[in-house]
């Protein structure tokens, strides 16, 4: 038996690389005895039944997985988020910090369409850069204007997993059109003259670049919070997460509680306002959220 990795399913084929060949199978036992789907992105070990050809007998245990797009074991997400139309908000920000967090994905910010800002507007980001970057974040200015600039991505992809999240229209195809032309990605205007239900038929699919593999379609279409607890909400802020333990309760979760270490830091100005306002605000909504059954 081979092992490879699964980077594309079409049409009831999976098709696995391995040692840089790859190889068309099809799924034999693995759904009716694990009751696994096989996924984009999952390890798999298989036999080659014709050259090219061969059954997918195992699929390996995930570290993680999406639900759309289905992509499997995926190591880093990078958002792109706009400095300008769509306007730049920390709070879409945060909330996809937190979505992909919350999949222990790590997390690589991208502003882009730095050529539309004013000095004003700029300085602002600026300011936003300097304060993800102390929380540990990578945090890139770009625009499609400096492709040499927007290069300084390539090296991230080499042997991860990536998938690029963000919002509509904020520039990911033009993103990875500039970095890898091989790419081809329809940008907006060709995107939305199709409709919707391009979406449906589309098959996801990881393209290599730069010796990593890139899913081709825009992970963390869904920003609601369905899948997160509130107790593993805290973790999701790494500048809270490591000021937990110096507060007054176990499993405080930095919002009522006396003597807490992550309130004393807003106050001293050591977190910043807006990051823990956001946190309050995903508390909330985690709370008020209907039960689902
Ligand atoms: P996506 O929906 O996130 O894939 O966004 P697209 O890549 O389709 O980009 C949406 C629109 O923004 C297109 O009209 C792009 O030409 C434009 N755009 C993308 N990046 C930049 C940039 O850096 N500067 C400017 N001025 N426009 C950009
Ligand atoms: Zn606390």
């Amino acid at each position: 038996m081979a092992e490879g990795r699964i980077i594309k399913a079409l049409s009831g084929f999976y098709y696995v690389q391995s040692n840089n060949r790859i190889f068309q199978c099809r799924g034999r036992g693995v759904f009716r005895k694990n009751k696994v789907t096989p996924l984009v992105g999952d390890m798999v070990d298989f036999d080659e039944s014709n050259p090219g050809e061969g059954y997918i007998q195992n699929v390996h245990p995930r570290k993680n997985e999406l639900i759309r797009p289905p992509i499997a074991n995926i190591d880093q997400a990078v958002i792109v988020t706009s400095a300008s139309q769509p306007d730049f908000s920390t709070l879409l920000l945060d909330r996809f910090l937190v979505l992909i967090e919350s999949k222990h994905i790590q997390p690589i910010i991208f502003v882009s369409k730095m050529d539309l800002v004013s000095d004003e507007e700029k300085s602002k980001i600026l300011q936003c850069k300097e304060e993800y970057e102390k929380i540990g974040y990578t945090f890139k200015l770009m625009t499609t204007k400096e492709p040499e600039l927007m290069r300084e991505i390539v090296p991230y992809f080499k042997d991860k997993i990536t998938v690029i999240a963000g919002q509509s229209g904020v520039g990911k195809s033009s993103m990875l059109n500039t970095i890898n032309p091989l790419f081809n990605l329809e940008t907006k205007e060709i995107s939305e003259s199709l409709g919707r239900g391009k979406h449906t038929t589309r098959h996801v699919e990881l393209l290599e670049v730069s010796g990593g593999l890139v899913a081709d379609t825009p992970g963390f279409s869904s920003l609601e919070f369905n899948e997160l607890e509130l107790e593993d909400l805290p973790s999701c802020f790494p500048e809270m997460q490591e000021r937990s333990d110096a507060c007054k309760f176990r499993g405080c979760i930095h919002n009522k509680e006396p003597k807490c270490a992550v309130k004393q830091a807003v106050e001293a100005g050591d977190i910043p306002t807006y990051r823990y306002e956001h946190y309050l605000s995903f508390i909330d909504e985690i709370q008020s959220r209907k039960p689902r059954y």
